[in-house]
């Protein structure tokens, strides 16, 4: 069991952030990564708290707690509640980076020809984790990118101090939001690259779960 006594807390879904009582704004993020990591995670014998943005999916085991949320500001304040016990952080939720400042008490009408929506900038939860972690804990984190994929995955390793990112490659028509495969590169901290052909979701989870574990100290027997 590579992850035995872990304790892993994974993001994943997409954020919904409120216009009004019947509107928000959000993302084709399926969840379907960061619950095959969740499910990979538990097979490994992590405990695994699950902060899981509103999907379609479940999912249930003796070691799992999920804690369902709607929007980016819920997604950060239940992972605060976990972050000093955590010993693997995983940040695979779409969280929409922007807000609309206000939220109708109302339904808006369609009174005007023009209508535009004021938006805030969303916390990034896995910089707040990144500026928080200690020695020994560790946090890996997603990037999708359209252009300069190599460097832009290697700003975010940096910017929130992540030990691996993990880049999902939009050149594969069958990878990323939706399908059931996805084909990634890993980059560590040495900014080794791994390249993986285009797997299902849970071996894909596989491949991430055996990088982490790797990055893992080797218990003293
Ligand atoms: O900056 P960008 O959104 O491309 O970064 C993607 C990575 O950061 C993913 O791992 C995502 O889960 C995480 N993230 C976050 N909170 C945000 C934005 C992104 O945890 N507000």
């Amino acid at each position: 069991m590579l992850l035995q006594n872990k304790k892993v807390l994974i993001t994943a879904g997409p954020t919904q952030e409120p216009i009004d009582p019947v509107r928000y704004i959000s993302n084709h993020s399926t969840g379907k990564m960061g619950y095959a990591l969740a499910a990979g995670c538990l097979e490994e014998g992590a405990d695994v708290v699950l902060v899981s943005g509103p999907v379609s999916l479940t999912l249930s085991h003796p070691r799992l707690k999920i804690i369902r949320i709607t929007t980016a500001l819920e997604m950060l304040e239940e992972s605060k509640k976990y972050f000093s016990q955590t010993d693997i952080a995983v940040f695979t939720a779409a969280v929409a980076d922007y807000r609309p400042e206000f939220v109708a008490d109302q339904k808006i009408k369609k009174n005007d020809d023009n209508f535009a929506i004021h938006m805030v900038k969303n916390p990034d939860i896995a910089k707040e984790f990144g500026m928080q972690k200690k020695t020994g804990q560790l946090s890996i984190g997603f990037a999708l990118e359209t252009n300069d994929e190599e460097s832009n995955a290697l700003k975010k390793l940096e910017s929130k101090n992540l030990d691996l990112v993990i880049l999902n490659s939009m050149q594969d028509d069958r990878a990323a939001f939706g399908y059931n495969t996805n084909k990634i590169s890993i980059f560590s901290r040495t900014k080794a690259r791994q390249d993986y052909p285009l797997k299902e979701k849970h071996l894909v989870a596989c491949d991430i779960v055996a990088q982490i574990s790797a990055l893992l100290p080797v218990p003293v027997l």
